[in-house]
């Protein structure tokens, strides 16, 4: 199969720092879309793959998937897209498209597993798929988004995967006017949350760590805001929540967030820290309550969340940063220490 030569950022080994590399892309095929990237942003799950915190991670590995960029070609078959526009990339780039999770638009958990848009197998070069810290990338077209007008594509680059991880559990568990949702970790996923949660109406706790956020989480829209070290603070909301959204990236108590929700509550944990976080058996029995997981979102409720951010004029708080600050990026993530999302301008890649 032909394929293109691009530039990338990307790390050959878990103890190394990321550098540039080259990698190839296919050529368009009938279906596919080959989109100039123009900016990416930097999820934590980029930096628990690049570093193999999750052991599953093949190199040399190209991380990024929250992508969005212009198309500058399209496979004769292509109906949806032209070139000229400017659309978003997620964590996923295919999936089979046959088994019953992917006939109900649910392809992040299609039963023989979807391709992530990084560290996948590649059914057309081989070995396995590089993501978004890229010059290019070549994607079918049911895997690719339209980004609506109204918002600037690098402040909405983070939706394509901080965006729909929160968007589709507050859908599933039906959040809207008069519930009460906590926000655990007020980072990429965090801060996208509670902007997510308020549109939808809800009266949006936020709990964090980190004092200079306290201050500022009632700008992202939360009505309230606790400092979660501080005891007295949780004390005040024991069994006053309806749902917890938990997107904290590394280990905290989960019990002390379980003790929050009310009778017959639901504590979804987005948030994938590299160990197990241990459940006492009476956090669930004492309120019959839940504590579920949420993973991505399919295709069409990624376009959904992007019409309803298009609507409720939602984007991320970004930083944008140069390609060549990936590493140092890396190290503030690691500290909470971004406000709230790095975004690469990948034109720094070429330069
Ligand atoms: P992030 O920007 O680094 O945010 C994580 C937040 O967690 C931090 O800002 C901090 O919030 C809090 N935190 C960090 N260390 C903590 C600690 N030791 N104790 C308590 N709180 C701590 O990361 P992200 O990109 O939002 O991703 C969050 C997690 O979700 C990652 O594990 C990522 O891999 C995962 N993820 C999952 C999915 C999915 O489909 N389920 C999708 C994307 C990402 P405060 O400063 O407010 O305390
Ligand atoms: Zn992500
Ligand atoms: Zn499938």
């Amino acid at each position: 199969m032909s394929t293109i030569a691009v530039k990338a950022y990307g790390t050959q080994a878990a103890e190394k720092p990321l550098d540039q590399m080259g990698i190839n892309r296919r050529e368009v095929t009938p279906h596919d879309v080959e989109i100039d990237i123009l900016y990416c942003g930097v999820c934590h799950s980029d930096l628990h793959t690049a570093r193999n915190e999750w052991h599953f991670t093949m190199y040399p590995c190209v991380p990024g998937h929250e992508i969005v960029g212009r198309v500058v070609k399209v496979g004769n078959h292509v109906s949806k897209f032209k070139i000229g526009d400017i659309v978003g990339v997620g964590c996923m780039v295919d999936s089979c498209r046959e088994c019953e999770y992917c006939k109900e638009d649910l392809e992040q958990f299609c039963e023989k597993g979807n391709i992530q848009t990084y560290n996948g197998p590649d059914k057309f070069l081989g070995a396995h798929t590089f993501g978004g810290y890229s010059e290019k990338v070549v994607v079918d077209e049911h895997f690719v988004l339209r980004i609506p007008d109204n918002l600037d594509p690098a402040a909405a680059a983070p939706l394509l995967c901080a965006g729909i991880t929160t968007y589709s559990p507050l859908r599933h568990w039906n959040i809207g006017p008069g519930k009460k949702v906590g926000i655990v970790g007020i980072g990429g996923l965090g801060h996208m949350g509670i902007k997510i949660a308020k549109a939808m109406g809800a009266h949006v706790v936020a709990f964090t760590t980190s004092e200079s956020k306290f201050a500022e989480a009632k700008r992202l829209g939360a009505d309230e805001v606790v400092l979660s070290k501080d005891e007295k603070q949780m004390a005040a909301f024991a069994g006053k929540l309806h749902f917890v959204l938990d997107a904290v990236s590394a280990q905290h108590d989960i019990n002390a967030y379980l003790n929050l929700l009310r009778v017959d509550g639901s504590l979804a944990l987005v948030g994938a820290p590299e160990h197990p976080l241990p459940v006492a058996a009476f956090s669930v029995i004492m309120g019959r309550k839940s504590f579920a997981g949420s993973m991505i979102g399919g295709i069409a409720e990624t376009q959904e969340m992007l019409d309803f951010c298009g609507e409720h004029n939602i984007v991320s708080d970004i930083e944008m940063i140069d390609i060549r600050q990936i590493n140092e990026a890396y190290e503030r993530l690691l500290k909470s220490d971004v406000k709230y999302r790095f975004v690469i301008d990948m034109a720094t890649l070429k330069a």
